[in-house]
Parts: structure tokens; C-alpha cells; sequence
């Protein structure tokens, strides 16, 4: 008997034939024998129609008073859950996110989890209930309600998964697992059995459709196994965990000399600054970018040309909806430098080849610039991790750069 921790998102209860066929299969669950906790989100496009009804009676509704009309979004689902596996004649309890003591910080609609105090949900199920805890929400020191950001539920589960030591956390939503590349994209992708979180965080736009960032990182930090997978139909899901393959239970083990290449990314949130004609001189790269980091702006890649006559051009990318302050913040240091010009654009995507181990095998970026090479798509910047090696190519042939990568290292659907 394992104590596990389910995930169910807004699609999968979005209305109460939903909601009764989730709760058969949470009953189906707890008759095998484990023990659940079950975090839901909002009924269907809830939170959007509570943020559209705030926003109708007030141009800036208020931080704390949002909130806590949001909350009240995932109460309403787990609450209509637990009477559905009561109906069923299983024992459960519904829990606000306070209840289930879920602690955060202040900042509201996108507050942290500072704590989880799991005194009530053991309580609970020591009890032999199933508790259904709604997502997507906490409580402050000073007793105000505050939400997680879009998309928290999957923070709320991997959390208490953390907090109670579950066996594992099960994300059901309305994809069935992890797949190659953006099946919008890519028309034969495979499903992985098996993915590492840092794989996982590596997929950026495609990956965060299907599971929260923030989620993944808090399961990498606590070793939370977290399974992916559709709530409706049996397919098996992708694993996401730490541990090397092949010792994934009911996973087939894989050989050493797998291709290391998981998977093909893409993400077109790219804007571009071109500072021109920077001196090349110690402490420039401080001077610029110690301003960004204080505004909160991250920036990506970042790649400084040879100098030319000691001058040189430094180029760099953040996400768009930065680009506009980066580039006010950038023009006053570049002309007190003395660096002529600041250039800004769009238009661009990154392209990932994405798979732990891609180090250690020779090719796998010659591979990566041949292809795209094949395809005539020209290679704007190149930047490499330990796990991904990505081009910054024209946003316009990113599904031809996916495909073309796609086929290259071998990962269509046998
Ligand atoms: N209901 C919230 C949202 O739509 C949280 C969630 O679904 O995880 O963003
Ligand atoms: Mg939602």
C-alpha cells in the first residue's frame, strides 16, 4: 500500500459528468489499496472567467481581494469531488489549500510555498479518508489567501507529495505524457516512458503546457517521482524522476548506447539586443548587465563578438515581454560607455536539441548545424548546455527546424 498524491487540471473536471468520472477513478484507485491525496484545479476555464469578472467591475482590482476570489475556483472543484466519492460510498474530505496547510509568502497571485504543514492531511488519512485539496492556493503568517501564479495546482501536489514523503505524484491532464517534440509541430513524435526533470524543464513553451515549471523544480529538489499521464484513458504517461534508466520499475531498460537525444524543443518568446561597438574592456559585462538583473530581467543567451579595433558587439536575448524595459534600461549605460548604438528585434525562435549525456557523445551539435544547414535555415546564435544545444534561427522556420531535427536523430514513433 503506497501513499500517493493525484493531480487532476481544470479540463479533467470541468463539469460534473467530468467531475463523477474523476471520482470513479480516484474510487478505483483507493480499492487497489493506496492511500490518496488529490489536488484539483478550477472547473474548466474557471480562474479566466473570475479574472474577466473582476476585471469588469474594476480596471486594477486588488491584489488581496483577487486572490481571494480566485481561490474560490479550486474550493468549489474539491468540494464537488469529495461529494462525488461520498455519492460513491467512499470516505473523503475536501481541504482549502489553508486547511491542507499550504503556508506562502505575501507576494499575492504569484506567492511561494514557505511551508507545507501536513498536521491535517495525515490526520485525515490516518482516518482512511481520500482528501481532496484544492489547488492553486495558500495562506499567509498573517491569515490572507493568496494563489500561486497561473498553473499552480501541479506546485500545490508536487508539494504536499514532498511534504508527506509520497511514493509518487500522478499529473493527470488532458495530454497523456511527454512526447519528442510538440505533437502541434512534429507529426509522428514519440511518447517517453521516461524523462529526467531537467530534460523535462529543458522543453520550455511545450513542456510548460503540460506541467508548471515550478512543479518540475520543486520535484527535482525534493526527489518527488512525478507521473504524467491522461485522466482520460489508461495510457501508460511519462515519468519524470532523477534516477538513471533502466531502474525506473515497470520502465524497459534502456541500453548505454541509446541515442542521447530525448528530445526536440522550441520556444519563440525570443527578443534580441544588439549593443554596438562596446569597448573592449574590463568591467563593460557588469556595467550592463548588473542594471537588467536589478530590474528582474533574465536574459538568455548571451554572446560578445572578437574585437575589432577594441570595439566589439554584444549581443543577447530575453524573453519579449521583457524587451521593451531591457532596451530602456540598456540605451543610458550604452551611451555612457560609449557604445553608439542599441539594436532590439523580434522575429527569432530557439530551437533545442535536448538529452542528458549529449556531452559525452561525439556529434550531436554537428548533427544538430548539418541539418539545419540542409534545410537553408540560417544559424543566428549558437549556445550550449550541459543537457541542450540551442540555435537562435528566424521565428518563421521553426516547424521546418523542429521537423528536420526530429527525423535527423532518429526520434519518429517506430
Ligand atoms: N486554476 C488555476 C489556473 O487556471 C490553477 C491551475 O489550473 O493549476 O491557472
Ligand atoms: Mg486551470
Amino acid at each position: 500500500m503506497a501513499l500517493v498524491v493525484q493531480k487532476y487540471g481544470g479540463s479533467s473536471v470541468g463539469d460534473a459528468n467530468r467531475i463523477k468520472q474523476v471520482a470513479r477513478r480516484i474510487a478505483q484507485r483507493r480499492e487497489a489499496g493506496d492511500d490518496l491525496v488529490v489536488v484539483v484545479s478550477a472547473m474548466g476555464d474557471t480562474t479566466d472567467e473570475l479574472i474577466a469578472l473582476a476585471e469588469q467591475i474594476t480596471g486594477e482590482p486588488e491584489a488581496r481581494e483577487l486572490d481571494l476570489l480566485l481561490s474560490t475556483g479550486e474550493i468549489v472543484s474539491s468540494t464537488l469531488v469529495s461529494m462525488a466519492l461520498k455519492h460513491l460510498g467512499q470516505p473523503a474530505v475536501a481541504l482549502s489549500g489553508a486547511q491542507a496547510g499550504i503556508g506562502t509568502d505575501r507576494r499575492y497571485g504569484r506567492a511561494r510555498i514557505l511551508k507545507v504543514d501536513p498536521q491535517r492531511l495525515r490526520r485525515e488519512l490516518d482516518e482512511g479518508k481520500i482528501v481532496i485539496v484544492a489547488g492553486f492556493q495558500g495562506i499567509t503568517e498573517e491569515m490572507d489567501i493568496t494563489t500561486l501564479g497561473r498553473g499552480g495546482s501541479d506546485t500545490t501536489a508536487v508539494a504536499i507529495a514532498a511534504a508527506l514523503g509520497a511514493e509518487r505524484c500522478e499529473i493527470y491532464t488532458d495530454v497523456d505524457g511527454i512526447y519528442t517534440a510538440d505533437p502541434r509541430i512534429e507529426p509522428r513524435p514519440s511518447k517517453l516512458p521516461e524523462i529526467r526533470y531537467e530534460e523535462m524543464l529543458e522543453l520550455a513553451s511545450y513542456g510548460a503546457k503540460v506541467m508548471h515549471p515550478r512543479a518540475v523544480e520543486l520535484g527535482a529538489v525534493y526527489k518527488v517521482r512525478i507521473l504524467v499521464a491522461s485522466s482520460f484513458n489508461d495510457s501508460p504517461g511519462t515519468l519524470i524522476h532523477s534516477t538513471s534508466s533502466g531502474q525506473v520499475h515497470g520502465g524497459s531498460p534502456m541500453m548505454e548506447q541509446r541515442n542521447k537525444v530525448m528530445g526536440i524543443a522550441c520556444d519563440a518568446d525570443v527578443g534580441r539586443i544588439t549593443v554596438r561597438g562596446v569597448p573592449d574592456r574590463p568591467g563593460i559585462a557588469t556595467t550592463i548587465f548588473e542594471p537588467l538583473a536589478e530590474a528582474g530581467i533574465s536574459v538568455d543567451t548571451i554572446v560578445q563578438n572578437a574585437s575589432v579595433e577594441r570595439l566589439t558587439d554584444l549581443t543577447f536575448t530575453v524573453a519579449k515581454a521583457d524587451l521593451k524595459r531591457a532596451v530602456e534600461i540598456v540605451k543610458p549605460v550604452a551611451q555612457s560607455i560609449g557604445a553608439p548604438e542599441v539594436l532590439a528585434d523580434t522575429g527569432l525562435a530557439k530551437v533545442s536539441v535536448v538529452g542528458a549525456g549529449m556531452q559525452s557523445g561525439p556529434g550531436y551539435a554537428a548533427r544538430m548545424f548539418r541539418t539545419l544547414f540542409q534545410e537553408g535555415i540560417n544559424i543566428e546564435l549558437i549556445t550550449t548546455s550541459e543537457i541542450r544545444i540551442t540555435c537562435i534561427i528566424d521565428e518563421g522556420r521553426t516547424e521546418d527546424a523542429v521537423r528536420a531535427l526530429h527525423l535527423a536523430f532518429e526520434l519518429e514513433e517506430a
